[in-house]
């Protein structure tokens, strides 16, 4: 049997940004506090953390004085800056430059909305830390949409700035936004709509080969943390082209009975997959397929 790793798959620049920045960092102060998981991967989070980083959420910022804390690839609201400013803390800032101009977008499209007595809205998944740190560029006015559904609430009276979290599902984005423009149009012809495509390429480009990939393989396992949003994007393609795909995020959740009648395994994964975690799925389905 066959197996592979595609080789498009593992961190994309924000997260290997990150990464660097968290060692730097490590090897500068020997400890340092990083607000909310480095990337949404278990064994890269403990990784770094027997170098000395330890994970802290928002309450338990409010706590420290004096430290060095790291914020991730996803960026944070303003709320947090100074939050951390006001305990005197240090901000080694690690948020993704594609994040940190979409951050710049959402902050101008408010303050055009609050002009015109408009609003912002924002496609992404309610509650992410990338969208929290938009949500946060409106001074928490901005509207979160998850769905085309949700679009039947939007006030379409009114002007409108549209944006997508980066790592939504390009197509998904377009269809919403056609539909609200249309919803605009059924209302009023001098309606004030702009959209932007804010979707990051890292994720979106990986999709045409990644579904070369799945289907070019009789089982997949495409390794992800569950918390991972385009984890879910990329593992929902492999599912659309390879029923046989497998969404794991560490070695003791594969099932030897997947490989069965497999000639050939891919292995993929998310920006937040780290390559060593890739590389080892493959050598332990090697080991256990070898047992067979
Ligand atoms: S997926 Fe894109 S926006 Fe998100 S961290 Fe990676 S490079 Fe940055």
């Amino acid at each position: 049997m066959k197996i592979s790793i595609d080789p498009h798959s593992g961190f994309c620049f924000g997260v290997v940004k990150a990464i660097a920045t968290a060692e730097q960092a490590l090897r500068t102060y020997h400890h340092i506090y990083c607000l909310g998981d480095i990337v949404h991967n278990n064994e890269e989070v403990c990784r770094l953390k027997n170098m000395g980083m330890d994970v802290v959420d928002l309450q338990q910022l409010q706590t420290l004085q004096q430290q060095q804390i790291l914020i991730r690839a996803h960026g944070e609201p303003p709320s947090t800056y100074k939050l951390a400013a006001q305990n005197n803390n240090t901000i080694i800032d690690a948020t993704c430059t594609v994040v940190l101009h979409l951050q710049k977008q959402v902050k101008n499209g408010y303050q055009q909305m609050q002009e015109k007595n408009g609003q912002v809205v924002i496609f992404g998944k309610k509650g992410h830390a990338e969208v929290i740190g938009l949500v946060g560029q409106t001074n928490n006015t901005a509207i979160v949409i998850s769905s085309l559904e949700e679009i039947e609430y939007l006030n379409y009276n009114i002007p409108m700035r549209l944006y997508a979290q980066t790592t939504q599902n390009l197509h998904t984005y377009k269809i919403i936004a056609e539909a609200i423009e249309n919803k605009y149009r059924q209302h009023n012809d001098n309606y004030d709509f702009i959209w932007y495509d804010t979707i990051c390429r890292q994720v979106s480009n990986r999709e045409e080969s990644l579904k070369k990939f799945a289907q070019a393989h009789d089982v997949i396992i495409f390794v992800s943390g569950a918390k991972s949003s385009n984890g879910m994007v990329l593992f929902n393609i492999c599912q659309s082209v390879n029923a046989n795909s497998h969404l794991v995020s560490s070695i003791d959740k594969i099932d030897k009975t997947w490989f069965a009648h497999a000639q050939s395994v891919g292995i993929c994964g998310a920006t937040s997959t780290p390559l060593w975690l890739m590389q080892t799925m493959a050598e332990h389905i090697q080991l256990i397929v070898n047992q067979q």
